[in-house]
């Protein structure tokens, strides 16, 4: 926590932009502090600051590896929120029970958490894995990880091939206790994302004798359009929240019994696949997990107060849900603006197409992705019991828990283990190429009433993580690797 490596939106070309240099001391403590992991894994620097380390792939590689992410830096602290927290953001101070820093759970906690599992296996003896390890670090992760993560995916698809990894954990939700059950929901898809700036152009000029709606009265008349239209979230069986709801309505002890019916009646119903939408829809967040949003994020316009605005903007981002596209989102934006278009008589072109008008007359409408083509949602991590990476990591989970618990049996194992929707990105959009069983999981415990580590500070003020949570993720790396090398056909 000592190490201020915050990545910036604004950040230029790793070699161009000085302020990358602040990872370098991060490298030197990574080293001085985990020894074992420096002289026994093979430490490779990609794109200077990414690390690579590789585990058990001296001798000939028998086994797929298994793949640990996490990311090395962490979003700015604001200059003003300095005062507002209890403890300095760099101070890595621990008041007994929680550490207290930026990136504390996202994702240092991690970071060490990995590092902390494999130099204390190599010094209890075990430090020839016949199931590769590899461990990698992007570090722009904050800021899309096309630097990052992005470099990271071509170098160990250049070494270990398309498809070539059995599994990846990256950070992700971690598990809580849900109607009374405790309740943990690795990710196994992200939604996608995709950022459209609306442009209106319009005939500048003194504001004595304006027209009756100026650019920038245009370019709200769009906003509320926009506004007005919410993506419609649609549940279909095919998403990773239905399976969470599944496995909740079997397997958690409270849940109400009329939530119960429903959702195991939508199994086969899709009269109580309805009813169970109308439910979820009814609550923001878990709406926002199965559909596509929408939130108007920047506006502009205007220069002067006695002058005709000729150029405002506005920004629009978007989380695409599990069932949609870029390409439908895209579509169904341009429709949506349509009438406005035509209302204000504009000249209108929709992602480099001209719908209507001619381009060069004004006022004028575009549509343009400002995302570099942007994310579609993760590809579905397969869940079902032939599914051994996700079995694999179901079965950790539940032994970390009774075992955390001082249950080394595991006859009271009662987490319910349940395939869940991470609803922002990770790191893990570059690797998609790697393998299909991607994970978004941290084993840490956020508590009861559905609570998560997201109430930990992360990206705000007083960031901190509670440290018997924090051993317990790291028991959890430390089991995984045990069972990922005694598992021979993953
Ligand atoms: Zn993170």
């Amino acid at each position: 926590m000592h190490y201020s490596t915050e990545s910036f939106d604004d950040m230029g070309p790793v070699g161009q932009d000085p302020r990358w240099a602040a990872f370098e001391p991060f490298h030197e403590y990574l080293q001085t502090t985990f020894p074992l992991v420096h002289s026994t894994l093979n430490r490779t620097k990609v794109n200077t600051y990414g690390l690579v380390y590789e585990w058990g792939t001296a001798g000939p590689i028998s086994a797929k590896p298994i793949l640990f992410a996490a990311h090395q830096d962490v979003v700015s602290v604001e200059n003003t929120t300095v005062g507002q927290w209890t403890h300095p953001p760099y101070s890595g101070f621990y008041d007994g029970q929680r550490v207290w820093g930026r990136g504390s759970t996202d994702d240092k906690g991690c970071l060490i958490g990995i590092l902390i599992a494999v130099e204390t296996l190599l010094q209890k003896g075990f430090t020839q894995p016949r199931r590769p390890v590899i461990l990698a670090f992007g570090f722009d992760e904050e800021i899309s990880g096309f630097q990052g993560a992005s470099e990271l995916a071509k170098f160990i698809e250049g070494k270990y091939g398309k498809d070539g990894v059995a599994m990846i954990i990256d950070e992700g939700l971690g598990f809580s206790e849900q109607y009374g059950t405790p309740i943990a929901t690795p990710g196994i898809s992200e939604k996608g994302s995709f950022n459209m700036q609306l442009e209106v152009r319009a005939t500048g000029g003194h504001s004595s004798v304006p027209p009756p709606h100026t650019g920038i009265g245009i370019l709200a008349a769009l906003l509320v359009q926009i506004e007005a239209n919410p993506f419609e979230a649609r549940l279909t069986r095919s998403q990773p929240t239905y399976a969470t709801f599944q496995c909740i309505a079997e397997h958690a002890k409270d849940v109400p019994q009329d939530l119960r019916t429903v959702v195991l009646q939508a199994a086969e119903s899709d009269n109580a696949l309805q009813a169970l939408e109308s439910i979820i829809t009814r609550d923001n967040v878990l709406k926002s997990l199965i559909g596509t949003t929408q939130a108007i994020n920047i506006v502009q316009g205007g220069v002067k107060s006695n002058v005709l605005p000729e150029r405002s903007w506005a920004v629009v981002n978007h989380r695409i849900g599990a069932t949609s596209s870029v390409s439908d989102l895209k579509t169904r934006n341009a429709q949506i603006l349509e009438t406005v278009a035509q209302r204000f008589n504009l000249s209108y072109n929709a992602f480099g197409t001209q719908v209507f008008g001619d381009a060069a007359s004004l006022p004028s409408l575009a549509l343009t992705d400002i995302s570099n083509g942007g994310l579609e949602p993760a590809p579905l991590s397969p869940t079902s019991t032939t599914d051994l990476p996700y079995q694999l990591l179901s079965g950790t989970i539940k032994a970390v828990y009774s075992a955390h618990r001082g249950d080394f049996q595991g006859e009271t194992s009662d987490i319910v283990v349940a395939p869940g929707m991470m609803p922002a990105n990770t790191d893990t959009r570059h690797y998609w190429n790697l393998t299909r069983h991607i994970f978004r999981y941290s084993h840490l415990n956020g508590g009861k009433n559905g609570g998560s580590q997201l109430n930990w500070g992360i990206h705000t003020v007083n960031e901190f993580i509670p440290v018997d949570e924090w051993l317990e993720n790291i028991q959890f790396y430390t089991t995984l690797i045990l069972n990922a090398d005694e598992a021979t056909d993953l």
